[in-house]
């Protein structure tokens, strides 16, 4: 397993030339689904070629740069346990998590990004056992001054990327600051966009400004709230 593990994290070169000199900051990225897990069809879309698209581009816009190091959970089209993907994040400390995905919505009308910060999953009404925001109370106010900066960017129009927090699998158990942007519903009547270089090339630009305010500690965004509340309206 720790093997395999080597073989995935697959550092761009120029950033781990840099490793040797630098603390640099960690940024993972984890390009959903992979291997047998399509994830969302749309013909020809793939969920999981997409994600792996936009990972890999946001990666080529921080080649280069000696302050962050970019890991990506998967580079190929691999199947890669979610408790592999996170182990490869934790490992990864000081840094944060980004998950990629893409959605299905009811309606063809509904698209545009959503950002989602992890909440604690529900048993009964009360917290799990598992006792998730405790365990994430370190990283979670940074997790959602991460989300509020990427919907920011991500918004065309401006305030259009809506934020929430949900239990999600993805997100459970990372260690780091973490979010999941669902960058569009491939069930939408607009998501042929998505095959053209532009739009990713404009996705993981976004991604890579959302990044890069976060690392500047853009305060810009003053509503985000403390850990455990409510996302902003
Ligand atoms: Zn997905």
């Amino acid at each position: 397993m720790r093997s395999l593990s080597l073989l995935l994290v697959l550092l761009l070169p120029s950033i781990a030339r840099a490793e040797t000199t630098t603390a640099a900051f960690s940024v993972v990225l984890d390009p959903g689904h992979g291997g047998d897990d399509t994830g969302i069809r749309r013909d020809p879309l793939m969920e999981k070629s997409l994600t792996l698209e936009v990972a890999r581009s946001v990666g080529k816009i921080f080649e280069g740069r000696s302050d962050r190091r970019v890991i990506l959970t998967r580079n190929a089209d691999l199947s890669v346990p979610l408790n592999e993907r996170k182990r490869i994040a934790n490992e990864a400390s000081p840094g944060i998590f980004i998950s990629i995905h893409f959605a299905r919505s009811p309606s063809p009308e509904s698209g545009g990004p959503h950002v989602y910060v992890l909440a604690a999953p529900k048993v009964g009404g009360t917290t799990s056992p598992l006792n998730v925001e405790e365990a994430h109370a370190k990283s979670l106010g940074e997790s959602w001054k991460l989300a509020a900066l990427s919907a920011s960017t991500l918004s065309d129009p401006p305030g259009s990327a809506r934020i929430a927090p949900l239990p999600l699998a993805p997100l459970l158990g990372v260690t780091l600051p973490s979010i999941l942007i669902e960058l569009d519903a491939l069930s939408s009547k607009e998501a042929a966009r998505w095959q053209d270089p532009a739009t990713i090339d404009d996705a993981a630009h976004k991604i890579a400004a959302a990044i890069d305010r976060y690392l500047a500690g853009d305060s810009s965004l003053d509503r985000i709230p403390p850990p455990g509340k409510n996302p902003p309206p």
